[in-house]
């Protein structure tokens, strides 16, 4: 059996019914770009309905692109959407906080409702991007409140902006340009009542799979009592926005090759040699800084597999050249796998050259300069 490509690992979610509550009302949406939180609140299981139609309605509604205003327009709908469910099953006072991000590249589109929060890790600094819609939070921007004191304070659950009663409710919206190795995080307030913001930092700087990250975070919130449903979803900012486009590009070239591989179908006799042609092929494309072999191409067409790994080499990237590290960016497409190991042991080669050659400077460089020293010292006995 061929190798599957490694999966895109670049975000991790969990979510805990914790240790208190009888049920999970917390609901979330982990679709890139999409990712939501949402958390429900209104008993006899009304809770889990309105967070469910909130981000039902907003995984159906909200764009592909990090556009605010489409995104909080998607929240709206979410809205009308549970005030409806409400009217419709006699669960009036059912609501919902919900926090939608929309991420490509580095850009971060945020639409935000309630207590839910979404916060951004940049140069190990937390930073938080939403303002809850709490009674607390009021408090202590009027300065009646301390942030401590806010988290156990027995009103802290109170909401003033939630999804599913007011039908003109408007959601907060950002627009964050975030860098490359920041860190976004969604969570319900299950995970911020019960671990402070400085354990939060540390555990997104320390744990670097965001799984495993978003895993960690659940069971600290349980570890410290789990009074509420805790979700969290941690995504790494990948890519700039050229990297998110050239994948975009590569989504778009999809098609192209669909109706290539038709039409070397019809001429060849049939999809399957089309289909053996692909499996054939074999490409070198960058991750991590290095070149890495894959069989099939690059292009991605939906439903099918297109290309299945086949190793990771030690070429590092930057040491080629720059017209072949462009290259690289895209995937370089070659006839078969012995071309691209023809092709690796050729970088191999090269490298081995350059280094050789950097280190016969560096000889040199310090004969010269030893040369020097010992004449101008052979000049000091003289004078
Ligand atoms: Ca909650």
């Amino acid at each position: 059996m061929p190798n599957t490509p490694k999966p895109s690992t670049y975000f991790g979610s969990r979510t805990d019914v914790g240790c208190q509550r009888e049920r999970n009302e917390d609901s979330l949406i982990v679709s890139p770009p999409l990712f939501v939180v949402a958390d429900g609140m209104g008993g006899h299981k009304a809770g889990d309905v309105a967070s469910e139609v909130a981000v039902n309605t907003i995984a159906a509604l909200a764009p592909t692109i990090p556009d605010v205003d489409l995104l909080g327009r998607a929240v709206e709908s979410a809205n009308h959407a549970v005030i409806t469910a409400a009217q419709k099953s006699d669960r009036e006072g059912m609501g919902t906080t919900m926090t939608a991000c929309v991420v490509q590249g580095d850009k971060i589109a945020v639409a935000h409702v309630g207590d839910s929060r979404a916060y951004l890790l940049h140069a190990g600094k937390l930073q938080q991007i939403t303002r809850d819609h709490s009674w607390v939070a009021d408090m202590i921007e009027q300065g009646q409140l301390t942030p401590e004191e806010a988290r156990v304070h027995p009103n802290r659950s109170v909401i003033t902006r939630a999804l599913g009663s007011d039908p003109y409710m408007q959601p907060d919206l950002y627009e964050v340009t975030a860098s490359e190795g920041d860190r976004l995080l969604l969570c319900s307030d299950g995970l911020t009542s019960m671990v402070d913001d400085g354990s939060i930092q540390a555990m997104l700087a320390r744990i670097r799979d965001p799984q495993r990250c978003a895993a960690a975070l659940v069971n600290e919130a349980i570890a410290n009592g789990g009074a509420d449903n805790i979700t969290v979803i941690v995504i790494d900012i990948v890519g700039t926005n050229a990297k998110a486009e050239r994948r975009e590009r590569r989504r778009g070239r999809a098609w192209m090759v669909v109706l290539l591989l038709a039409l070397v179908g019809i001429i060849g006799g049939g999809v399957f040699a089309a289909y053996n042609w692909m499996q054939n092929s074999a490409y070198l494309v960058e991750e991590n800084g290095k070149v890495v072999i894959y069989r099939g191409i690059p292009d991605e067409i939906p439903g099918i597999e297109t290309h299945w790994l086949v190793r990771e080499t030690e070429v590092e990237v930057k040491d080629l050249q720059p017209s072949a590290q462009s290259r690289m960016a895209d995937g370089l497409v070659v006839d078969n796998l012995d071309a691209a190991e023809h092709l690796v042991s050729e970088y191999e080669r090269q490298a081995k050259e350059e280094a050789a050659d950097q280190m016969a400077r560096n000889k040199s460089a310090s004969s010269s300069a030893k040369e020097t020293s010992s004449k101008s010292e052979g000049g000091k006995k003289s004078s």
